[in-house]
């Protein structure tokens, strides 16, 4: 905790700096349709303290509190400069998730539309699919988040699977870790390419973010999990980033099999290695996020939400 208060110090000054240099809801309580004759349950109201995992929300207020500005007031200032560039080059470059843009497949559109009933979003966003071929996702901007579905993830998940990482990247917009991924994803690029000095800087910051970003992961897959309400599905979902493989190519994963293969005992020293490496990912690894979700599906909590 103590290091993420010192640290902040730095990522506040990186955070204008990387910043510059890089530069419709169901009815309360109603189902709606979902394949194979299941329905979904739309929650008459879910906040996003129902499902929040506790060390996300506390890291999260930790981060807030030290940037010692209002993230609304941060937001609002860097929105001319982040947003709205973000989404004009999303405008020209990508496609934008509408009825009206993928006419032969309408159910992309009315999939976000499902997702933001199930979790009662309410602040103005876009989706875009964009030309990447890997199997990823993210949410950016600081004011007005934007969903980005990378082409890949489009081809190699099945619709379901699509509909769990939209309803993450959603949970990411209702529990406010727009402006912080932000910051984490910069910060990650910015270690890509600078020199030693402003690496060390960047490195310390982004411990402090990262160490609260993996927990915003589990939150985010938890709401992944509300929208689709199928543990199996999500979890296909998760390994399918961890093996990069389509389901077209190699077929359903054995998950079991996976975790069992993540708890093969290894070295002290590689343990180690492997800890500090984790240190600095912004995502937990993706064994402990299927583990994660699966205590949050057998949860009291998970039930009372959709009872
Ligand atoms: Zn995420």
């Amino acid at each position: 905790m103590l290091r993420i208060v010192l640290a902040v110090a730095a990522v506040s000054i990186v955070l204008i700096l990387v910043f510059v240099a890089n530069s419709p809801s169901p009815g309360a309580g109603s189902r709606s349709a979902a394949p194979a004759g299941r329905t979904r349950i739309v929650p008459a109201l879910v906040a996003p303290e129902d499902f929040q995992y506790d060390m996300d929300k506390k890291l999260l207020a930790t981060l807030d509190l030290a940037l010692q500005v209002p993230t609304a007031e941060l937001a609002g200032f860097l929105k001319p400069i982040v947003d709205d560039v973000t989404t004009r080059r999303l405008r020209l470059d990508g496609v934008e998730v509408t009825a009206e843009q993928f006419p032969d497949h309408p159910e992309l559109h009315a999939m976000v539309g499902d997702c933001a009933g199930i979790l009662h979003v309410k602040k103005a966003f876009h989706v875009f699919v964009k030309n990447d071929s890997s199997i990823d996702a993210y949410t950016t901007n600081v004011s007005e988040p934007a969903i980005v579905l990378c082409s890949g993830l489009v081809s190699a998940c099945s619709p379901e699977e699509i509909r769990f990482v939209i309803g993450h990247e959603m949970g990411h917009i209702v529990c406010n870790h727009v402006l912080w991924l932000s910051v984490v994803r910069e910060l990650v690029e910015s270690l890509k390419t600078d020199g030693f000095v402003k690496e060390a800087i960047v490195s310390g910051a982004l411990l402090a973010v990262a160490e609260w970003s993996k927990q915003a992961e589990i939150s985010a897959d938890r709401a992944g999990l509300l929208c689709v309400q199928d543990l199996d599905v999500c979890e296909q979902a998760l390994v399918r980033l961890a093996s990069g493989l389509t389901e077209r190519v190699l077929g359903r994963i054995n998950v079991d099999a996976f975790l069992e293969q993540s708890e093969m005992k290894t070295g002290s020293v590689a343990s180690a290695m492997v800890y500090l490496d984790e240190l600095r990912q912004s995502h937990p690894f993706v064994s402990d996020r299927i583990k994660n979700l699966r205590d949050f599906y057998k949860s009291e909590q998970y039930s009372k939400i959709l009872q």
